[in-house]
């Protein structure tokens, strides 16, 4: 069985569907605190081979449970806290629940010979960008909580491996967006702070008005560039993250991204086109610690994983829409 920590969120679920489709039993550990149970509910509703168990990482007795329960071979690690601007204001929670809570997990797959594992880590532990693309050699340097806590824990991890022969792969996801909506699924923030939900909330309430975040980058329109990749292109690189540690028992790191860069106002642009409608739109003040371009270089994935991009921008920003107009009817 899989075990997939964080699976009731927003790419953990992806993942969950993409390996339980495939036949494979897994189970989700989720506290719920930013995942949702309406999430787990509409999984399992479709997918008998997907268990729910609900606990917190930062108990180690809850994980030790699940190890007890289930015969685990892999663990996929998504259960975390991931949002830059509230890690900068209460760094201590990031600290504790990130680093801590994988502690805890790592802890309990050794002493329980899980000794392989596919960990969500993120472009944030480049920091500001010395050259772009960004590979995997790129200096690492975050620049907030959310990042250093992730780079802790690839440090962890390649102690871990030395130490007792528990293997991992890193996965460094760049912008992701989209949803899986036939299987309802897809990207739920209580408070959402992200460039696409936000764009297509606006479209759907008239009276939310869409904002641009600085308009003097050095960019060609002046506007934030981001690598966007779609959340079912990225739940399929885990798949074939977990297929290579099964085939070579190596520990490795990747980067998931497009190496195509989009500026904010040309995802804008990209969503009223296939809207097919006006959205309300005002240009405000820069957000802090945005940096100009941010852009991957997968070439790695694409050649030692075979790791191919099968959603374009267009199909990712309609089935995020579609999304949208489900979840309305969730809240
Ligand atoms: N952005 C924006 N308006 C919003 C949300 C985001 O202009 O309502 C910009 C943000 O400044 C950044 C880009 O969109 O340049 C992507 O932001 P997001 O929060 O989606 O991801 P991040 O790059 O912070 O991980």
């Amino acid at each position: 069985m899989i075990l997939i920590t964080g699976g009731a969120g927003y790419i953990g679920s992806h993942c969950v569907v993409e390996f339980a489709k495939n036949g494979l039993d897994v189970v989700i550990f989720d506290n719920l605190s930013t995942g949702h149970s309406k999430i787990v509910e509409n999984i399992q509703s479709k997918y008998k081979n997907v268990i729910f168990q609900k606990g917190d990482l930062k108990n180690k007795s809850d994980i030790d449970l699940v190890f007890k329960q289930y015969k685990i071979d892999t663990a996929i690690h998504f259960a975390a806290y991931s949002q830059v601007a509230q890690s900068v204001i209460e760094p201590g929670m990031y600290y504790e629940n990130n680093v801590l809570g994988t502690l805890n997990l790592l802890n309990s797959m050794v002493e329980n010979n899980v000794l392989k594992i596919v960990f969500s880590s993120t472009a944030a532990v480049y920091g500001e960008p010395k050259y772009t693309p960004i590979d995997e050699n790129h200096p690492k340097n975050p620049i907030n909580p959310y990042g250093k806590t992730k780079l802790m824990i690839e440090n962890i991890m390649n102690d871990y491996d030395k130490a007792y022969n528990l293997k991992s792969i890193r996965l460094r996801y760049f912008n992701v967006i989209g949803a899986n909506y036939l299987e309802n699924i897809g990207e739920w923030h209580d408070v959402e702070t992200h460039l696409v939900p936000n764009i297509l909330k606006s479209a759907m309430k008239s009276d939310l008005v869409f904002k641009i975040f600085g308009t003097d980058y050095p960019t060609s329109d002046g506007t934030c560039v981001r690598d966007y990749v779609d959340v079912e292109d990225l739940a399929r690189a885990h798949k074939l993250a977990f297929e290579y540690l099964n085939r070579e028992n190596k520990t490795n790191v990747f980067n998931l991204g497009t190496q195509n860069g989009s500026s904010v106002k040309e995802i804008y642009n990209k969503t009223v086109e296939v809207l097919g409608q006006e959205i309300p739109l005002e240009y405000v003040e820069k957000r802090q610690g945005d940096p100009a371009i941010l852009l991957a270089d997968a070439t790695k994935a694409k050649t030692m994983l075979n790791w191919r991009i099968e959603n374009t921008l267009q199909k990712s920003i309609k089935n995020a829409y579609e999304w949208e107009k489900i979840l309305k009817n969730f809240n």
